[in-house]
């Protein structure tokens, strides 16, 4: 059998190609000899399949997706808190090399601009520069699941023009947001953007923040779930820059561009997508780029806010059965268990509570089982026992761990 995917984005591919507005980067050299008309997508699973199409082969420097990639390096080096200090979680709404700073601290809004990614990039643990960069480039290799390596022409062509973010980096000096000299900080965050990748290699990357900071091929846990959220989070509020409210509305997938022409976007526990062609509207996203997510999000219902599929109730049935002589209640669950839909298990057992004295909850159809569902379900079931209830589990596949609670020895 053929899979349909691919047919899917190349179809995605293609129809985008009528969105030819734009005009390709030009303030760095290098870039302004793209050829705009190249054009490639990938899609990456959980599991790590990758589906490609187009200029899938097609290596381009990473610019601005590099940013939050960097960001979850140094949250990983300093925590939360001690990137906090720095670099806000504000969406400025303004363009990516606009100043943006906090006006009392000198603080840059958000990670996802320049200013923002530069210091960030200075908060890189490390005990020089070329140490520095070299954490980074590694660090978005195991991202990618292979080598990934600096185009040095992209870098020098950037270096050479590189004035603004320069004065990026001595204005952070000065209110104490980078330590020591700004310049190889500058330099350092020039290279990280200079990354030399494919479409694939940034589905991958993505697919792993999607698959909650674990990559989904090695296997490898690269980020802790809760810095996963925080950078997706920030990804979600600034990656768009001043498209960043049209684009949560729209597309609704945490994504980031760069003026290569590429976007990257990460759909939590789903997917992880890359899209790329060089021609770029007024906020520096690519034009095609912004067209294909639009229908990736449309056609594949990847819309964060869709995604939330109302919970089911957790009683798949209630019987009476007959258990070493005793007639019992019990409460079929399935499903996801999360707040809402033991929350509804708990008001059927207040409102219409069980006549016999033996309760069993056979939860061998329930799939997962969130933390705050387990608490739940521990204490309505302790409070059946309060009530003079005798209770058991009938849980197979062991997805309640170590409740406390009896287990059945019903089937
Ligand atoms: N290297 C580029 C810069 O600093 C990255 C900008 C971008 O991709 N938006 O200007």
């Amino acid at each position: 059998m053929k899979s349909p995917v691919p047919g899917y984005l190349s179809r995605v591919l293609a129809s985008s190609s009528a969105s030819s507005g734009g005009a390709v980067a030009d303030y760095i050299p290098e870039l302004a000899g793209a050829d705009p008309d190249h054009a490639a997508i990938a899609l990456a699973t959980v599991d790590g399949t990758v589906y490609a199409q187009g200029d899938a082969d097609l290596a381009f420097s990473i610019q601005s997706m590099s940013k939050p990639f960097t960001y979850a390096l140094a949250l990983s080096d300093r925590g939360i808190d001690g990137v906090g200090e720095r670099v806000g979680v504000e969406p400025s709404g303004e363009a990516f090399n606009e100043i943006s700073l906090e006006p009392d601290t000198g603080r840059p809004r958000n990670p996802m601009i320049n200013a923002g990614a530069i210091a960030t990039h200075g908060l890189v643990s490390a005990s020089s520069p070329e140490e520095r960069l070299e954490r980074v480039v590694s660090w978005y290799s195991r991202f990618a699941g292979r080598r990934l390596d600096i185009d040095e022409q992209v870098a020098r062509s950037e270096l050479g023009e590189g004035h603004r973010n320069l004065a990026f980096g001595h204005l952070l000096r000065s209110f104490g947001i980078i330590d020591g000299d700004p310049v190889p900080v500058v330099e350092g965050y020039i290279r990280q953007c200079a990354v030399s990748v494919t479409v694939e290699d940034l589905a991958l990357m993505a697919a792993t923040l999607a698959n909650g900071g674990v990559h989904p091929r090695s296997g490898e846990r690269l980020l802790d779930p809760k810095l996963v959220r925080h950078v997706l989070s920030v990804m979600m509020s600034c990656g768009m820059y001043d498209a960043a409210g049209d684009w949560l509305t729209t597309v609704g997938i945490p994504s980031k561009s760069g003026v290569s022409g590429g976007i990257v976007g990460v759909l939590p526990g789903q997917v992880g997508l890359a899209v790329f062609s060089p021609r770029l509207d007024r906020h520096g996203n690519s034009v095609r780029g912004v067209t294909m997510m639009e229908r990736l999000s449309e056609d594949m219902n990847l819309h964060l806010m869709d995604a939330a599929r109302p919970a089911r109730s957790a009683i798949r049935d209630v019987r009476r059965v007959e258990i070493h002589g005793e007639e019992t209640t019990a409460y079929v669950l399935h499903g996801d268990l999360v707040f809402s839909s033991v929350e509804s298990l708990i008001r059927r057992l207040v409102e219409d509570p069980p006549t016999t004295r033996c309760v069993v909850f056979d939860v061998d159809r329930v799939d997962e089982v969130d933390d705050v569902a387990r608490r739940m379900a521990v204490e309505a079931a302790r409070s059946l026992i309060d009530d003079g209830h005798e209770l058991a589990l009938a849980d197979r596949n062991g997805v309640l761990g170590e409740s406390g609670l009896p287990a059945s020895t019903a089937d």
